[in-house]
């Protein structure tokens, strides 16, 4: 989106470069693409719900609903399946540095992917799996196959004290509870080396020297935010030592009028979660349209960082819920989340048909 106008004058072209199609920027793009030149760049042809990926992984037939080409929902604007490598003052580049050129535009960005099919061969041929990471993720995972495989020994190695440390100790410890009560093993304060971990001959060692076996392993930890390339563009001062762009209360990245940043790659002080990308979306897309008509910053709309509240599904029917003043477990929170993991929600946010076939 190009800045328009003289000193002082606020207004922008409305041209609007969406860096990353995941969750954030997806619903970004869609919810601009009638009120600007939108333009999304990312490196894949589609977006994939992540939170239905681990159901993906033992249900393949869930990635009919959860993977979103973006020409689904992205029916006027531009597609670019490039990686962005640089934003100058003058444009946003790809690595073939030739379109699209413009004021750079906000963004988002965080690239973690799992498989789906492949993994679910891999799960189905196994007797036994090794989980290595006990955050949402790795708990998840472990729920997945204990309820859908309920004969396969699966093991989890957590090097932390306990399992889903971004959350409270109860909802740890009913996790742990749950997953123990389906027969996981799970080993806390002990890591696997990822840099020599290998399923050759099937034997695992802890770092605590403890042998697992098991035919295959996954891993769950969490990856780093995919921004080192902003250390050498314009944003580089705006980088916080994780890599993380910082923003102010409306969401613009410090020191630029013109770019904003959503989702996980905000230094905004809240749990990372994909609910919230959504609703920094919705923030940007307003003052993306309050910015287009030539308004002011008094005018644009504030977001408010949420507290710690997050559900993290136990198989199919159940769930550990963290909410402001309570947690629960079990078919309650399950209803909620575990069901459908929010597909048709989703699907209903991206203007899509959401009703399951
Ligand atoms: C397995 C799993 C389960 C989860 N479960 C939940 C859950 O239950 N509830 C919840 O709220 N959250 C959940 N999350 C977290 C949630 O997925 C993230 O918080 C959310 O995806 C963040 O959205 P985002 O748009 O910031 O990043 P992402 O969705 O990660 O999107 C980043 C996008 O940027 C693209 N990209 C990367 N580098 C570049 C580049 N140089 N140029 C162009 N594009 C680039 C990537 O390809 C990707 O499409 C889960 C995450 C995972 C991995």
């Amino acid at each position: 989106m190009a800045a328009g106008g003289g000193e002082g004058n606020s207004r922008i072209n409305n041209r609007v470069v969406v860096v990353g199609g995941g969750v954030a920027g997806a619903l970004l793009a869609k919810n601009m693409q009638f009120h600007a030149d939108v333009v999304l760049i990312d490196p894949k042809e589609y977006f994939e719900i992540s939170w239905a990926q681990l159901r993906s992984m033992v249900q393949p037939s869930f990635a009919e609903r959860s993977v979103i080409n973006h020409t689904d929902y992205l029916t006027n604007g531009r597609i670019i399946t490039s990686s962005a490598v640089n934003v100058t003052e003058a444009e946003l580049k790809k690595p073939d540095n030739k379109e699209p050129r413009s004021d750079p535009h906000f963004s988002h960005l965080n690239d973690r992917h799992f498989g789906s099919s492949k993994d679910s061969q891999k799960i189905k041929s196994s007797r036994s799996v090794l989980i290595i990471g006990g955050g949402p993720t790795g708990v998840e995972l472990a729920g997945e196959i204990a309820v859908d495989h309920p004969e396969k020994k699966v093991t989890l190695v957590h090097k932390g004290s306990r399992l889903l440390e971004f959350i409270g100790l109860k909802a740890s410890k009913k996790a742990m509870d749950w997953l123990t009560s389906k027969n996981v093993e799970v080993l806390l304060g002990q890591s696997i080396d990822l840099d020599s971990v290998s399923e050759a001959d099937g034997v695992y060692t802890t770092s605590a020297g403890e042998k697992i076996t098991a035919d295959c392993h996954f891993v769950c930890v969490a990856k780093p935010l995919g921004s080192s390339w902003l250390q050498k563009s314009v944003l580089e001062d705006s980088l916080d030592q994780k890599g993380r762009l910082l923003v102010d209360e409306n969401l613009q990245v410090r020191g630029h009028k013109n770019i904003f940043a959503i989702g996980d790659i905000t230094d905004v002080p809240e749990i990372k979660q994909g609910f919230l990308a959504q609703k920094h979306a919705m923030v940007v897309v307003k003052n993306l349209k309050q910015l287009i008509k030539g308004a002011g910053k008094n005018k644009l709309a504030t977001y408010k960082p949420s507290s710690a509240i997050a559900i993290v599904s136990l198989g199919r029917k159940e769930a550990v819920a963290q909410l402001p003043f309570i947690t629960v477990i079990g078919c309650l929170p399950g209803t909620v989340k575990s069901r459908d993991l929010f597909v048709s929600k989703t699907r209903k946010e991206m203007g899509l048909n959401h009703r399951k076939a």
